[in-house]
Formats: structure tokens, C-alpha cells, sequence
């Protein structure tokens, strides 16, 4: 079992789950970005920057 690095609340991750995949907490809804398989681990996805190109 896997805990959420921002809430601290204990994650569901699928099996099939692959490195660099994006998953969500379902708690706190944030993005994690899964950066290794054995041993699960999982750190805050980059926020995307939206570029409106002002
Ligand atoms: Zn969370």
C-alpha cells in the first residue's frame, strides 16, 4: 500500500498501473505521477502550464 504525498491518505493503484503513468488520489484529487514499479512509488505530477501564448 501506497500513501498519497500530498494528504497522506492511502492509495488504490491498479496492478496494471505503468511508470510515468498519471494516476489521481481519490481523496485529495491531486495528480501523482507513478516514477517506480518495484517498489511502488509515486511523486506530484508537474502541473501542466497552460500556455495561452499571451
Ligand atoms: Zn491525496
Amino acid at each position: 500500500m501506497i500513501a498519497c504525498p500530498e494528504c497522506g491518505s492511502k492509495l488504490t493503484i491498479a496492478d496494471d498501473v505503468v511508470q510515468n503513468e498519471i494516476v489521481e488520489c481519490e481523496s485529495c484529487g491531486v495528480e501523482l505521477e507513478v516514477t517506480n514499479l518495484t517498489p511502488l512509488q509515486v511523486e506530484l505530477a508537474p502541473e501542466e502550464q497552460e500556455d495561452w501564448g499571451e
